[in-house]
């Protein structure tokens, strides 16, 4: 089994053909999946689709491109939506210079009330980093992350240095379609040479990101396999192995997804 812990189900992309698109994921031995969210306003959206299946979760956050509609969001209100049993994260939240869509401020200050509502709810905090490695890990510092709270990167597109301190504070990753591009180098050396594979999430990122030979087309769960297929190939592992240990890892993280122990745990 694999687990898709970063979709994008409740967006427009899939607003045609969703079931379609979770049978083809299952499929492919794709079965749990968690939707993230990205703004306040989708998350009636995202709660929706992981209450259509018990495999599918759901996380409450706003995106580091969105920080500037709501800059003060409270972190009573985040924590009081992540009350519902179907949400297994806080975020994505993070930090995002690239595009710049929010002033970094309003980023930091989005990203600072997340932190707080992780740390009120005991769940993972979801953060997305992009050229801004020096000021997340002076967030990653500030807020004691990993003690405090567990967290992931995702998406990682970050330098070593940020991966090696996020893994020092028991951070988690996850690993994407990036992994299989042509010009990722730098991303699967820190794949290789940092990331412990106790610590590795898979994700697709759809409808974004679609891994080789799909790159440049709409992502979908059912594309996993060739994300994990890469990982394997960097970790010099069998997909199998690499399939097992992700899985396990995901339900680490994300225990409020963990099957219950009347359960047999996959
Ligand atoms: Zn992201």
């Amino acid at each position: 089994m694999l687990i898709d812990s970063h979709a994008n189900l409740h967006a427009p992309a899939f607003a045609q053909d969703l079931p379609a698109v979770l049978e083809r994921a299952r499929a492919r031995g794709v079965r749990v999946m968690a939707t993230i969210c990205c703004r306040l306003s989708e998350f009636p959206k995202a709660l929706a689709v992981a209450e259509s299946d018990p495999d599918l979760w759901c996380t409450v956050g706003v995106h580091p491109h969105h920080a500037g509609d709501d800059p003060a969001i409270p972190a009573s209100m985040l924590a009081t939506l992540a009350g519902h049993p179907k949400v297994i994260g806080i975020g994505e939240t993070g930090l995002d210079y690239h595009y710049g869509y929010s002033s970094r401020a309003d980023q930091l200050a989005n990203l600072r009330a997340h932190a707080e509502a992780a740390r009120r709810t005991g769940l993972p905090l979801i953060l997305h980093s992009r050229e801004a490695d020096e000021d997340m890990m002076a967030f990653l510092d500030e807020q004691n992350a990993g003690a405090d709270f567990a967290f992931v990167l995702h998406s990682y597109t970050s330098g070593a240095e940020l991966a090696r301190q996020a893994c020092a504070r028991g951070g988690y990753f996850s690993v994407n379609g990036i992994a299989s591009f042509r010009n990722a180098g730098t991303v699967r050396g820190v794949i290789a040479d940092i990331m412990p594979m106790e610590r590795i999430l898979l994700e697709t990122d759809c409808p974004y990101l679609a891994p080789v030979p799909h790159r440049g087309k709409r992502n979908e769960p059912a594309f996993l396999p060739l994300v994990n297929d890469c990982l394997a190939a960097i970790k010099g592992l069998t997909p199998a192995e690499t399939a097992r240990q992700t899985t396990r890892n995901f339900f680490d993280l994300f225990q409020r997804a963990a099957p219950s122990e009347r359960q047999e745990r996959p």
